[in-house]
């Protein structure tokens, strides 16, 4: 599968799955660990820098109406998915 055009990340996103790597910090997160992100990242409205799924830094680029991250490995997000209708 082309890593171009995974969706792993937005699946896990989309899906609510818990981060395993925080999104801000990139740091790992242990199991007993408690991540508050802020109601605005919960939100989707902060642009993640790091990919939850691996830690990797991810490749974003922010719009004046989003963003979009990509992580090289598992796929593309973009804030149109989060936005509340
Ligand atoms: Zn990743």
């Amino acid at each position: 599968m082309n890593p171009q055009q995974s969706q792993e990340l937005l699946s896990a996103l989309l899906a609510g799955e818990p981060a395993i790597f925080h999104p801000n910090t990139g740091q790992k997160i242990a199991e007993e660990t408690d991540i508050q992100l802020s109601p605005s990242a919960r939100a989707g409205l902060e642009a993640p820098r790091f990919c939850q799924l691996c830690g990797r830094r991810m490749v974003v680029q922010i719009r004046p109406t989003g963003w979009q991250a990509q992580c090289s490995r598992h796929g593309s997000v973009d804030s149109v998915y989060f936005e509340q209708r």
